[in-house]
């Protein structure tokens, strides 16, 4: 496996592989790296695919500096993960090079408009514009046939297929289902910073996603189920609802169809999110 943190030799190496006529995919992580992250590896290598794995915890995207401070950065264990997941090449860009200027902004940013203000970017300001922009940078690094993201950051995912698709990049987004642990948790970063009672609490949220899903009834029915599983945990609503799987927006009592849940809660000062598949109206 290659190692690569100089963004020139990035740039060579992906152009090396194209020439070659291998089909290059970008799995974009911060690290920390667990089988949600491993899954995308897999989905990438199932299609024959040419594996580059970036590293970079973003600090644009971050808009609470503790929790910025606060992100696992584990690049020894990252390293033992890519490798024994068949990673072809491990990018770990600096700081310095992603983003000279910082902490001043980049001055070009890609912004992703009312779909960067909902759910995640109410609370997080500015949030998904900064995904874009790193994104579409890691994009323009890699030239990638495809690129593979986690459902688990679900409106992530919505952004970056917006971006593709608004700035006509030729890249393929591939979607890939979410891992969760044997209770249900998904699988994420941050939930190892939860003690046994808070990981306890945070089951809420997948409880939420299987009891809205195996109810009937409307929109409204389903988002009152999510809310009330979540409060009964004394799990922190950040939002619950559910819409249409394509714009986000939230789905009225008339709509029938596929339809995703989406939550997000706090439990011991960690933001957990979720959602998942379900089927709204005529069931
Ligand atoms: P992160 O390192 O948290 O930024 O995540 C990098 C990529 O892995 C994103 O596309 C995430 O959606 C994806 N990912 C993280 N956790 C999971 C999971 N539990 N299941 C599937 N994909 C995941």
């Amino acid at each position: 496996m290659l190692k690569i943190s100089d963004l020139d030799e990035w740039r060579t190496y992906a152009n090396q592989l194209r020439s070659s006529g291998a089909t290059v995919a970008l799995v974009p992580t911060m690290g920390a790296l667990h089988e949600g992250h491993v899954a995308l590896v897999r989905a990438a290598k199932d299609r024959g695919d040419v594996v580059m794995l970036s590293v970079f915890v973003n600090p644009l995207q971050f808009d609470d500096s503790g929790d910025l401070e606060r992100y696992p950065r584990t690049p020894e264990h990252d390293l033992a993960v890519a490798l024994a997941s068949g990673v072809d090449c491990l990018v770990e860009p600096s700081l310095g090079a992603m983003w000279p200027r910082y902490p001043a902004p980049t001055p070009t940013t890609v912004s992703v408009g009312p779909l960067g203000a909902l759910f995640e970017g109410a609370q997080r300001p500015g949030h998904f514009d900064a995904v874009a922009t790193v994104v579409t940078k890691l994009f323009a690094l890699t030239g990638p046939s495809r690129a593979y993201f986690g459902e688990k950051d679900y409106q992530q995912l919505a952004v970056a297929r917006q971006v593709v698709r608004d700035l006509a990049l030729d890249v393929e987004v591939v979607g890939c289902a979410v891992v969760r642990d044997d209770d249900g948790l998904a699988l994420s970063s941050r939930n190892r910073r939860l003690s046994g009672e808070g990981r306890s609490r945070a089951l809420a949220l997948s409880r939420a996603l299987t009891r809205a899903r195996d109810a009937t009834g409307p929109a409204s029915t389903r988002r009152a189920l999510l809310r009330e599983t979540l409060e009964e945990s004394d799990v922190e609503v950040g939002y619950v609802d559910v819409v249409d799987p394509v714009t986000l927006l939230p789905c009225d009592d008339g709509a029938s169809g596929v339809a995703r849940a989406l939550v997000a809660g706090v439990v011991e000062g960690v933001r957990l999110l979720d959602n998942a598949p379900l089927t709204v109206g005529g069931r």
